[in-house]
């Protein structure tokens, strides 16, 4: 298949593509800005070994436009841009990749920020930032992830009071996917509120910790969406909420961190005529960004903690406005991030 751009389905009047090619590092990557109205275009860097260049300009696209979105209902001062490396990162990480990234990002001169995503670190990002300021999630205290898995919980929260009437977790039972960065965080506040776990990952550790930390009962990957509970939590990988899943959801909320959960916009109609509350992915999973937006911006870090919790206050307003308009949750979230973000 030949990659291409301005037909890409996500190309959605990107500002700026930009594909950087340094041969002496091996680094191949793609830099998508698709809107700075707002400020200066900010999302991290994913590493991935994509089957093909289309998948990489695929992915990245719809990676950057969802940035705009998340950022403008978080009501941060940035815009949306994200970017790939086409690279295995168990084996082709040097610090002259990383490096040679940085000079791709000076040369933009501060239109889009990075920092790390899945494939890449802290670590990582310590490299980029030898060749530029225009990186964030520096550090032992970058990593965005604790607050993402916070936002996560105040919007499971926000769910509960709208959807269940109940101002308490205790009792509830979570069916989890997923126990990394931000899963596993999001489980142990779940369970200090009172919930009962559900889990699944494909990492057997995971699960054990799990098991022996948060009491979590276990269940094998496929069988997440058969399980009887008020929340499904989706915190692995996108598209989980799909035709074949669909019918086999037995919960009243979703509510998790992973980025992308409908496989197509429609599923979020259908969530809704179920009487599911399908809580917005980009809205609950902001945490993190916001997170590295104040650390990059050196807006005070005291700050981040109130920010992140007011995502629960946003996603009320959300619900209550997509009830009102009989539209889905998923409708009324994009509806409010352009009416900041466009002009
Ligand atoms: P992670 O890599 O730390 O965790 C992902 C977990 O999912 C791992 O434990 C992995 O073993 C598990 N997993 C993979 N495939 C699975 C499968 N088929 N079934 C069940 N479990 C599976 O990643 P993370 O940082 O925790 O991010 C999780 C999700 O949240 C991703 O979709 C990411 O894009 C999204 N997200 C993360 C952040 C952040 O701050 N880290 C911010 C916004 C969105």
């Amino acid at each position: 298949m030949t990659a291409f751009v301005f037909s890409e389905p996500n190309f959605d009047n990107h500002e700026q593509v930009v594909f950087v090619s340094e041969p002496k590092s091996g680094l191949k990557a793609i830099l998508a800005v698709h809107n700075t109205n707002l400020g200066p275009a900010m999302g991290g860097c994913r590493m991935w070994n994509y089957a093909s260049e289309a998948d990489a300009v695929t992915d990245v696209l719809r990676l950057s436009r969802g940035m705009t979105y998340k950022n403008a209902v978080a009501g941060l001062p940035i815009g949306g841009g994200k970017s790939v490396i086409i690279a295995n990162p168990k084996t082709d990480k040097t610090p002259a990749l990383f490096e040679a990234l940085g000079e791709a990002l000076e040369r933009l001169g501060g239109r889009y920020v990075t920092a790390e995503d899945v494939g890449t670190n802290t670590d990582d990002m310590a490299h980029v930032a030898r060749k530029t300021r225009h990186v964030a999630g520096l550090g032992e205290t970058g990593d965005p992830s604790p607050f993402t898995a916070l936002g996560c919980f105040v919007g499971a929260q926000a769910a509960v009071k709208y959807h269940l009437k109940r101002d308490s977790m205790e009792g509830l039972v979570v069916a989890l996917q997923g126990l990394g960065n931000v899963g596993f965080d999001y489980a142990r506040r779940l369970r200090q509120a009172g919930a009962r776990l559900i889990v699944t990952d494909i990492d057997q550790a995971a699960l054990e910790r799990a098991r022996t930390e948060l009491g979590a009962e276990v269940v094998p990957v496929d069988s997440i969406y058969d399980v009887e509970a008020d929340i499904y939590a989706p915190c692995a990988l996108g598209a989980t909420l799909n035709p074949n899943t669909l019918g086999r959801l037995k919960v009243k909320i979703v509510a998790g961190g992973a980025n992308n959960q409908l496989a197509t916009a429609d599923i979020g109609e259908f969530l809704r005529q179920k009487g599911i509350l399908y809580v917005p992915d980009f809205v609950i999973n902001a945490g993190g960004i916001i997170k590295v937006c104040y650390e990059h911006l050196k807006k005070p870090e005291n700050e981040v903690e109130a920010h992140v919790r007011r995502i629960g206050d946003t996603l009320t307003e959300i619900f209550e406005r997509a009830a009102r308009e009989g539209v889905a949750t998923s409708v009324e979230a994009d509806r409010v991030a352009e009416l900041r973000f466009k002009r």
